[in-house]
């Protein structure tokens, strides 16, 4: 069985979230399985391909719209990933140096369409061929109703929707750059008089994954405008938990750390780790530290980070940092704070892998008040180095932290998004970093969780297996 993964972003390669995080870890897991998997993803202007060799196995041109572009698929040379990288290089178009901005609809549907073309000429095509999100929704369209793609009509596709909050809309006015197809099924493309690639893909997909089951089940009444789609569609759907890439998600061996620890010596491990976080950014160590991690969007919460700390630094002993970037003012609020708070507070605007990996190994409590969590991957990185998770019933979060008043707790839940819960629930997490023993002990339990892929990639399996029949 051979399995493709399109995406737009693929860890190590080019990361903006948790979509690459999936991306560059589940085929690793699913090649552990005895299947083949592969990814595609879109050749950027970055580090990642400014630094390693790769050999040109196809080049061709595709016309989008009225221009031709010449292309190239050019293949990862070494094979440290643990499965084939592919990067469709169309330097006019994707030679950039970002992921994702204003000229996202050209960009990735010529990525689409080159990527379609390629597997036109493989000799044995790919069994299943699995898109990510909106960026790549455009696929399952193409195949069944492009005339040129008639030949992969009956490879089955599956659509993981890693958010549904970013659906790609654009205009029909651009209904040109499509290569043709039977115009009476336009109406596949369409959504609320746009067309909305994440929409054309749910409703041409053979089957739909979300990152996580109560992801599923609140899409149905909360999709961004794409709950009746979803209703209607919910037979072809299943959501199945991310899982982590445990070999890198490691505390023993990651080398960002400042030092690695093992289970069996957490708190001194944790406790390097925190001091050298204390010291970079001038808090101070003794307080719990508190740490905030990711986008700096209303979907996340992150708009009341502000008057929580506000009002949580001003009431209890404590640190917290905050790494992240998004919008401009909360930025600016978050920002505003450093000098309010000297000594206890701090934030680090922009984007960081060393940093994150080093906060999640020294950090006590990690916040996740978030509004809408498909799955979530920081809290899990959090469990399993050490650090309680303070958030927010939701999602996958609700799937993956159970309260610690419950038997079995890993983490503090609170119900709304509301600066009252949030603060409740950090005081309870400074009432249990004062009890050093029941602190240690849902520690522990957070850590032995196991997380790791090998269930879910199993259950990706199985449901290609049942595409296959
Ligand atoms: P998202 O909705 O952003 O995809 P996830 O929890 O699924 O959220 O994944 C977020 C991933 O991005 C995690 O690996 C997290 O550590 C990482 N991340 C988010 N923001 C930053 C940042 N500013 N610096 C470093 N890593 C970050």
């Amino acid at each position: 069985m051979k399995i493709l993964h399109i995406s737009a972003e693929c860890y190590p390669i080019a990361k903006v979230g948790g979509l690459a995080d999936v991306v560059g870890s589940l085929p690793k897991y699913q090649n552990k399985q005895g299947i083949t998997s592969q990814v595609i993803m879109p050749f950027y202007d970055n580090k990642f391909t400014n630094t390693h060799k790769f050999i040109t196995v196809f080049n061709s041109e595709f016309q989008l719209g009225e221009i031709n572009y010449p292309f190239t698929i050019k293949k990862l040379k070494n094979n440290s990933l643990g499965f084939d990288l592919f990067l469709v290089d169309i330097p006019e178009l994707l030679h950039k140096k970002y992921v994702y901005s204003n000229d996202d609809t050209e960009r990735f549907l010529a990525f689409q369409i080159a990527t379609l073309n390629w597997i036109l000429t493989w000799k044995v095509k790919p069994t299943i061929i699995h898109c990510h999100d909106h960026h790549t929704g455009l696929i399952p369209f193409m195949m069944s109703q492009c005339f040129k793609y008639d030949r992969l009509k009956m490879i089955p596709t599956v659509l993981t929707i890693h958010n549904a909050q970013y659906q790609g809309w654009f205009s029909h006015n651009k209904l040109n750059l499509f290569p043709a197809f039977n115009f009476k099924n336009v109406g596949l493309l369409d959504w609320d008089g746009s067309i909305n690639p994440l929409a054309a893909a749910i409703k041409c997909t053979w089957k739909v994954t979300t990152v996580s089951p109560s992801y599923m089940e609140e899409l149905i009444h909360s999709a961004n405008g794409l709950e009746s789609l979803l209703k209607h569609e919910v037979s072809k759907c299943k959501g199945v938990l991310n899982g982590i890439d445990t070999e890198v998600w490691n505390a023993e061996t990651d080398t960002y750390l400042i030092k690695n620890y093992k289970i069996s010596a957490t708190q001194s491990g944790k406790k390097r780790n925190k001091l050298y976080l204390c010291n970079q950014f001038k808090l101070n160590s003794s307080k719990p530290l508190f740490i905030f991690i990711g986008r700096l969007v209303g979907e996340k919460g992150a708009e009341l980070l502000p008057e929580v700390f506000e009002k949580a630094l001003t009431k209890n002993e404590l640190s917290i940092l905050v790494l992240g970037s998004g919008n401009v003012e909360i930025e600016k609020q978050l920002g505003d704070l450093k000098a309010k708070f000297k000594g206890k507070y701090n934030s680090y605007i922009g984007y960081n892998e060393k940093l994150a990996h080093i906060m999640y190994a020294g950090a006590d409590f990690l916040l996740m008040p978030s509004r809408v969590e498909p799955c979530g991957l920081n809290q899990l990185y959090a469990l399993r180095y050490g650090t309680i998770p303070v958030v927010r019933s939701i999602g996958g979060l609700k799937d993956t932290v159970i309260d610690i008043s419950k038997k079995d707790g890993v983490g503090i839940v609170h119900k709304n998004v509301a600066v009252n819960e949030i603060i409740e629930a950090m005081d309870r997490a400074v009432e249990l970093y004062n009890n050093p023993l029941g602190f240690k002990k849902i520690r522990k339990r957070g850590m032995q969780k196991n997380y790791s892929w090998e269930v879910s990639a199993t259950s990706y399996i199985n449901i290609y297996k049942s595409l296959k029949a």
